[in-house]
């Protein structure tokens, strides 16, 4: 399961200049709710070979006290509530202040690992003042210099030692997972309901939950899948479900625990960045993809209205866009069992492998018809190519001077993929390698 790293503290202490090193070469995703002033930052990283998320709780503006205070509240809730571990960041510059005191006495309280770390101590000069810290009542603080990385590997050590083991069983091994992932109120749970309506007798409800999600296995027309559902999404909790960033986060979960990702966009509404910010995920992670329009009874249609939305979706979501797009209905259950089957044809071509003779027997002649263009009169051979046995598909592509094929063969390569043996709703990854 995914490890949240929660960082926390006051403004100007320095906790989104260690989340960006965390995030180093890996992008952040930024989440710039309309109506919502403050951006929310979270991404992916790792350390020793152990993946986990991590959030930024800051960057918004402090106005007057009251505000203040009301986000710093927010904040640590957000830590309290999502996080698994919680850096605590304090700075050395400042020194310790009542507020620091406040907000360690909340977090204090989740239980949770939570680390000290004294930021800004960019050299040794610094570590004596930092041992005011200790006033905190804490055991063990950690000094940093998120400005030059000095101190991140201590940290990162524990803060991964730390971490929950499960042994949580998967009562549902082997069997397609699916989530529906999307902003509020775009219709994820009418759409839940209506599904498992259809089948409320051969459902098999809450049969593995884990800490933060629900399963439920279906069984319909011959597709058995597993539907993962995130906590709190049939059973709407009260505090902040309405805050794009808390069902981003459940997102984040669900969409790590599942192989394909039902996005669900509001037709009324369109494609905003929210939808770009799961729809990323969900490629990064390398999960299916089916893009649901909801709500699609309340549109005024004309002959063009699906080409033009689908061309408007295509338009926006990058260079990934061999993406199947349905118009649904979730309140009158237009075309969700279609969603369903589509979900499913996703989930076959994901987990499809081709094999190696056929591979090569199909893009070696491809490759001698366009090869990639020479640089400095060097010519590349593409000799020979695999598939890995990977729960996506990854393609290695051996061949004499990696190097010299850029981005644009990548993506003609992966098009030929598509083109030939079809992987719609799939993330393709190819690799050109030395032999
Ligand atoms: P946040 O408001 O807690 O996210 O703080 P920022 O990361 O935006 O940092 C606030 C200021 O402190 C910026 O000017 C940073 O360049 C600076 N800063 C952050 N980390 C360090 C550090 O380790 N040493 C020093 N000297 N400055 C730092
Ligand atoms: P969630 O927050 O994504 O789980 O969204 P809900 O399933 O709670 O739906 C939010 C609102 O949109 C509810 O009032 C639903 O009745 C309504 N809704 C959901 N799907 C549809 C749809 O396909 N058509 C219409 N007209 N309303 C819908």
């Amino acid at each position: 399961m995914s490890n949240i790293v929660a960082i926390v503290g006051r403004p100007n202490v320095g906790k989104s200049t260690l989340f960006n090193r965390l995030l180093e070469r890996r992008e952040a995703i930024v989440d710039s709710t309309a109506g919502v002033t403050r951006d929310r930052h979270y991404g992916k990283s790792d350390w020793n070979g152990v993946d986990f998320t991590v959030i930024d709780t800051g960057g918004y503006d402090v106005g007057t006290d009251d505000v203040f205070e009301m986000e710093i509240r927010k904040q640590v809730q957000l830590a309290v509530d999502e996080a698994t571990s919680i850096i605590f960041m304090v700075n050395v510059e400042e020194g310790l202040t009542d507020t620091d005191q406040e907000i360690y006495e909340l977090l204090r309280k989740a239980n949770k690992p939570l680390y000290l770390v004294v930021n800004k101590v960019d050299s040794s000069k610094e570590e004596l003042p930092a041992t005011e810290f200790y006033q905190l009542g804490v055991e063990k603080y950690y000094t940093l210099s998120s400005a030059t990385g000095s101190g991140t590997g201590e940290l990162l050590d524990d803060v991964v030692k730390d971490f929950p083991t499960t042994d949580y069983k998967d009562p549902f091994e082997g069997l397609p997972k699916i989530t529906i992932a999307g902003r509020p109120n775009v219709g994820k749970s009418t759409l839940t309901n209506a599904l498992l309506d259809v089948e409320r007798n051969i459902v098999t409800d809450i049969a593995g939950t884990t800490r933060d999600s629900i399963q439920t296995l279906y069984n319909k027309f011959g597709h058995e899948f597993v539907l993962v559902d995130t906590a709190g999404m049939r059973r709407k909790s009260k505090v902040n479900e309405d805050l794009e960033f808390y069902s981003v986060m459940r997102s984040i979960r669900s969409i790590e625990f599942s192989d394909v990702v039902i996005i669900m966009v509001d037709a009324t509404l369109g494609w905003e960045s929210q939808d770009m910010n799961i729809f990323g995920l969900a490629q990064k992670n390398r999960k299916g993809i089916v893009i649901l329009v909801n709500k699609w009874d309340l549109v005024e249609k004309d002959t063009n209205s699906t080409r033009d939305f689908e061309a408007a979706i295509k338009n926006k979501i990058g260079q990934f866009t061999d993406i199947p797009i349905l118009f649904v209905s979730a309140l009158t259950k237009q075309r969700i069992l279609k969603a369903v089957e589509v979900a499913m044809e996703v989930y076959n071509d994901r987990a499809k492998k081709i094999k190696t003779s056929r591979l090569n027997e199909v893009m070696l002649p491809v490759f001698e018809a366009l090869p990639p263009p020479a640089i400095k009169g060097k010519y590349v051979k593409i000799k020979y190519c695999v598939q890995l046995p990977t729960p996506s598909p990854q393609f290695v592509f051996f061949c004499n001077l990696p190097q010299y094929v850029k981005e644009p063969y990548k993506r003609f390569t992966e098009n030929q993929l598509r083109k030939h043996f079809g992987f719609t709703g799939v993330p393709i990854e190819v690799y050109f390698r030395q032999k």
